[in-house]
């Protein structure tokens, strides 16, 4: 079988990798030439709005995307000729915040408080309505933390509106969080769903730093989540994995967001899963059975962020190693590592010789991280 794949970045690599064992063959459009997939197929270098992609993709069985901001009406073009999964209505409402949130509060699952945003006299009374601290984002086109301006007083109004005014926005309440966790699914045709357990995310900067399975803290969010992933899930008519990032909060579960694809939380699946998101997401895509979610222990993903850092860490027992062969780029999501050990307890003994590689802030996050863990 041949995937089309919107897109051939990191996510469209690992794909790849998992897919070959599978048999299938890939075919990337992306307009970077330099796409990081690139070598795991046929890449495609053309726009995502290119008037020819139907022809360009022709023998493809599945369609399916890499990324949120790949044109909808692309995507709804390619479903008149392709089996797009997941579906082009779920990529629709993922891309924008707004539409996102009121999924979300349709179904009676608990989102931080907002506003939609359109003009300054609407982030005025936003501003009034929901407090300060908060965050105006982008509705639109922001990942990694991209697209966000946080107001702590009044005074924040203008250069917030400088810097992002002139687009449709949002204005979120700040969420008072303990920590950040995400749960990643799978749901083939049939309606069949496997959940991962969930992973334990740190941010910095607002860029995804550390994920980890396995966290106690966790064990008991791993019900309520599953509830609201099965109800998207099912609204969405979805194929495919779905990754729902989640505050936990003192009052319960709040959304922060969908990622209608793979996602970075869960590229610990890897090794730490008997089969990986990866694989389960094409064998959703193409109709086989899908693999086991279960943990082969408690793993530990490290993201690196603008370069990829010397590989003396390797001499960890455990750890493994993926340099998508970006170009190094400040913010930019270059690889990752993930180690892989028996149980949370073991990561607890251990983490110290981690630490030892981390520049001092990702130390003191990690260190933060496994004491919030349990
Ligand atoms: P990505 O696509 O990488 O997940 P993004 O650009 O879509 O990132 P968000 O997920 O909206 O960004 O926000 C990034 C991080 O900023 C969150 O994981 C969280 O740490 C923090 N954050 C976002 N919204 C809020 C909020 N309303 N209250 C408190 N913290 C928030
Ligand atoms: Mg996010």
């Amino acid at each position: 079988m041949r995937i089309g794949i919107m897109g051939g970045g990191q996510l469209a690599r690992m794909m790849a990798l998992a897919g070959h064992p599978l048999g299938l063959e890939f075919v990337f459009i992306d307009p970077a030439p330099d796409a990081c997939a690139r070598s795991l197929g046929e890449h495609k270098v053309i726009d995502w709005s290119a008037a020819d992609l139907v022809s360009q993709l022709a023998g493809c069985d599945r369609v399916t995307f890499d990324f949120e901001n790949v044109p909808a009406q692309s995507l709804e073009t390619l479903a008149a000729h392709f089996d797009v999964r997941p579906s082009p209505k779920a990529l629709e409402i993922s891309q924008d915040r707004l539409a996102e949130k009121e999924l979300c509060a349709s179904l009676g699952i608990p989102v931080a408080p907002f506003q939609s945003v359109d003009s300054r006299p609407d982030l005025m009374a936003a501003m009034d309505g929901l407090g300060l601290p908060a965050l105006l984002k982008t509705r639109r086109l922001g990942y990694d933390g991209k697209g966000q301006y946080r107001l702590v007083q009044a005074e924040d109004l203008e250069p917030a509106w400088q810097r992002l005014g002139e687009q449709a926005l949002i204005l979120e309440g700040w969420v008072d969080f303990d920590h950040e966790c995400a749960l990643t699914a799978v749901r083939d045709a049939n309606g069949t769903v496997l959940f991962y357990p969930l992973t334990h995310t740190l941010h910095r900067e607002g860029i995804l730093r550390f994920a980890l399975s396995g966290s106690p803290a966790n064990v008991p969010w791993q019900k309520d989540a599953q509830e609201v992933v099965t109800q998207l899930m099912e609204r969405l008519d979805y194929v495919g994995c779905l990754t729902v990032e989640f505050f936990v909060t003192a009052e319960g579960l709040v959304v922060n967001e969908l990622a209608p694809r793979v996602h970075n939380s869960a590229h610990w699946t890897i090794e730490g899963a008997v089969c990986s998101q990866f694989e389960n997401h094409l064998r959703a895509l193409t109709d086989l059975p899908l693999g086991a979610t279960r943990a082969r222990g408690c793993a530990l993903m490290i993201n690196f962020i603008g370069q990829m850092p010397i590989k003396d860490m390797l001499a960890l027992d455990g750890l493994s190693w993926h340099d998508y062969g970006k170009q190094a780029r400040a913010g930019r999501k270059v690889g990752h590592a993930t180690w892989l050990l028996d149980d949370f307890e073991s990561l607890k003994d251990r983490v110290g010789e981690l630490v030892a590689y981390l520049d001092p802030i990702d130390a003191q996050g990690l260190t933060g991280l496994i004491k919030a863990a349990g």
